[in-house]
């Protein structure tokens, strides 16, 4: 019988080994070659041309037109020297992930003869017929129109595949009337309202600092599975998780895929994934086996976070595609499996001037440290004003399987300090220090010594959302398949926000006389004491925390639909409104967006079951059925007694039972997902999906699983988790 597991299997097993393109020579050599960086505008640009380019990048001012001119011809020269054919804008829109679409440089002239051409205004702006990205209601259909703008901070690039090259200019996407329709708009002004914030807060401690930057480094998760596996099961291919499956008796347990040695045609991915990113300017850095089999990690070195995000996103669609030339499917999903550790993108976030300071270090002398306290306890006070902000960044249906699920990271918001950095704090606390700091004289004896930081001590909890972790604050909840931005241009708001708050406060005590650095150091016992709650340093996944944070007041909202309300709160929309990030209706439209999203992915996955269980389980688990009501007529024709058959009778009534258990659950979920679809206001749909679709999930599943385990395995359809996760 034709059996698409089977022959899935077979192709794993007879794929011939495939061999790396590594390029020649050392990486320091071929790195950043499809980029065009400074160095190459250099060589391509005109002298004076080039120095104003500098001088531009410099103070920050926008590129004129004339420039923009000489910009677009040498880009033109170096890509088409380089075999590009094409050019695209390259954005990412609010689907979640990147757009592009093709311009050729080839035209003909006037003339009608042929020419390449590229111009200024090609490079700065361009129109796309963008009518079906999401918008949140932002453009009417009679003015659909939206366009792209250059974003000259991140270079552009080419990308290359067997099918030819592409010249890709990274660029903001936004409506017509000027609303943001991506991720990129609000996150560049989020990260310079931070900078004028921080360099603003910098002047107390010296006037060396212009400029402070916000960078980030990304811990990417993934789970790779075999390309002929992937496809014949219809939930990974269309949802990119298993709706079900029965945990492969040997999982994660034995703990011994973690740091384990990397399976040979798993390098051989890994090698050329690194070598492709490093092409294209992407520091990638580490790479190592994660927890669960098949899971794997790679984390570039930090960046300033504009260009951190863009290669995150460029290596998610490089990841894509050189997976696929070694027969592998990435799973960037959150939560592929269930039962075992799920994915995660760890955002690692610090602030960094223009003299090349880190303000998350702790410093030597008392002076620096009071600095580093300045940052690091602002950090906090952020975090805990806008927690519930911070959860809804990292909002969506498939990251709500690790927040709140049995696993982990938690929905709830609390940052993890180490008892070092505790300790400090807590003695600023102290009577003892408030004693101290009322005369100025003895005011560095208030500020405690800051014990040297064992950076790879810092953080052995693993359990917390948001830790400090040595010199920078490392964001862990964040989804393995969401686009950084989200996250990172609430955190630059809120702690821009809360270091403009601590300006006045600090400015406030000054202009009643206080010294400046006792100024500063009570604001900083203040905003301690405010955000206590906030701090934690226990097991993050234990059944005690979710009722310590409660007595708290720290919220944890487990779905997304709820955890977005945040949005359209006051207090966040004053939040993007003053900084200048969103405007109220941009506010709007991106929760729009995000219910809109979330519904209509888990109303995927409910027919992406339904199909499943109906067409395919169903069908093969009656066919066994048949054979075993077959064998009991048999045995009871014959005449056998009725024990000697009794466990065969009761398979019987188990599996039919099971099987009738699956299809009714699914009948009902169709029923409600019928009631779901009539709902007009997409707040209550997405809670209707959540409450009342979803809630059936996993009821099927656990029947389905256990028919796994007794139907033929000769006749089970779609591969066991134990092939997909171990079969390569
Ligand atoms: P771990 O798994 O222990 O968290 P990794 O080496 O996998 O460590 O990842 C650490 C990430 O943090 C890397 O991307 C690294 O470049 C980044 N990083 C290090 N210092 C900073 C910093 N000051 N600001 C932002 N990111 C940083
Ligand atoms: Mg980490």
């Amino acid at each position: 019988m034709n059996n698409l597991r089977f022959d899935a299997v077979e192709t794993v097993l007879s794929r011939k080994k495939k061999s790396t393109s590594t390029p020649e020579g050392k990486p320091s050599t071929f790195f950043g070659k499809n980029v065009f960086g400074i160095k190459k505008m250099k060589e391509y640009l005109p002298k004076n041309a080039y120095e104003k380019l500098v001088t531009i990048i410099d103070t920050g001012e926008v590129i004129d037109r004339e420039l923009a001119e000489h910009i677009s011809q040498a880009i033109k020269s170096w890509a088409i020297s380089n075999g590009a054919t094409h050019y695209s804008h390259w954005f990412q829109p609010l689907t979640g992930s990147t757009a592009e679409k093709h311009d050729a440089f080839f035209e003909p002239d006037n003339n009608g003869l042929p020419v390449e051409k590229f111009t200024a205004d090609s490079l700065i702006q361009q129109e796309p017929d963008a009518s079906s990205f999401p918008n949140g209601g932002i453009r009417n259909t009679f003015e659909a129109r939206g366009y792209t703008g250059w974003d000259p901070s991140s270079p552009v690039f080419l990308f290359e595949t067997a099918a030819g090259k592409t010249l890709c200019i990274p660029t903001v996407f936004l409506s017509y009337t000027g609303e943001a329709l991506d991720y990129k708009a609000p996150l560049l002004k989020a990260i310079n309202a931070l900078d004028k914030a921080a360099v603003d807060v910098c002047q107390y401690f010296g006037k060396s600092v212009t400029r402070v930057a916000a960078s980030l480094g990304i811990e990417q998760e993934y789970f790779l599975v075999d390309l002929a596996l992937y496809n014949a099961r219809p939930d990974l291919l269309l949802t990119g998780r298993t709706l079900f499956g029965h945990m492969s008796a040997k999982g994660q347990q034995l703990e011994d895929h973690y740091f384990g040695s990397i399976p040979e045609r798993v390098m051989a991915f890994m090698v050329d994934l690194e070598n492709e990113s490093l092409k294209l300017g992407i520091p990638l850095k580490t790479r190592h086996n994660e927890v669960a089999p098949s899971q794997f990690e790679c984390a570039p070195m930090f960046e300033e976070m504009n260009l951190a995000i863009d290669h995150n996103q460029l290596l998610l669609n490089i990841m894509e595609q050189i997976a696929l030339r070694h027969n592998f499917k990435v799973l960037i999903h959150e939560k592929p499996y269930a039962d075992i550790n799920g994915s995660g993108k760890h955002n690692n976030w610090s602030l960094i001037t223009n003299t090349g300071i880190n303000l998350l270090a702790p410093g030597k002398t008392p002076k620096t440290n009071l600095m580093f306290l300045t940052f690091f306890v602002n950090t906090i006070k952020a975090v805990y004003e806008h927690a519930d902000l911070l959860r809804a960044s990292i909002a969506s249906a498939s990251n709500d399987h690790r927040l709140g699920a049995n696993e982990a990271p938690p929905a709830i918001i609390s940052i993890f300090l180490g008892s070092q950095l505790n300790d400090v704090l807590d003695e600023i606390e102290t009577p003892r220090i408030a004693k101290i700091v009322k005369s100025e004289s003895m005011l560095w004896h208030g500020i405690p010594k800051i014990p040297e930081l064992n950076l790879d001590n810092t953080d052995r909890n693993r359990t917390s959302p948001f830790a400090f972790t040595g010199n920078k604050f490392e964001f862990r909840a964040v989804g393995s398949s969401a686009n950084s931005a989200s996250s990172m241009t609430v955190l630059n708001a809120i702690v821009a926000e809360q270091l403009i708050q601590f300006k006045t406060d600090v400015d406030k005590l000054i202009a009643k006389d206080t010294k400046k650095d006792l100024a500063i150091l009570n604001v900083i016992r203040k905003y301690l004491k405010q955000s206590r709650a906030i701090r934690f340093e226990g097991n993050g996944y234990s059944k005690e925390w979710e009722i310590e944070a409660e007595s708290r007041g720290l919220s944890n909202i487990k779905t997304t639909p709820k955890a977005l309300d945040v949005y359209t709160s006051d207090k966040s929309l004053k939040l993007f409104e003053s900084l200048g990030i969103l405007n109220r209706r941009e506010s709007h439209a991106r929760h729009e967006i995000l219910l809109e999203s979330y519904f209509k992915k888990i109303q995927i996955e409910a027919r992406v079951i339904g199909e499943i269980v109906n067409s395919m389980l169903a069908p093969a688990s009656i066919t066994y059925l048949n054979e075993l009501v077959e064998n009991v007529r048999g045995l009871k024709d014959l005449g056998l007694p009725k024990e000697s058959y009794s466990s065969q009778l009761n398979l019987v009534e188990r599996i039919s039972t099971l099987i009738n258990e699956i299809l009714e659950n699914t009948e009902a979920m169709r029923q409600e997902r019928k009631k779901a679809n009539n709902i007009e206001d997409i707040r209550d749909k997405a809670i209707a999906y959540d409450e009342k679709v979803r809630v059936y999930f996993d009821k099927i599943r656990y029947h389905i699983n256990k028919l796994e385990q007794i139907v033929d395995d000769n006749k089970w359809p779609v591969p066991k988790l134990r092939e997909l996760l171990f079969v390569n």
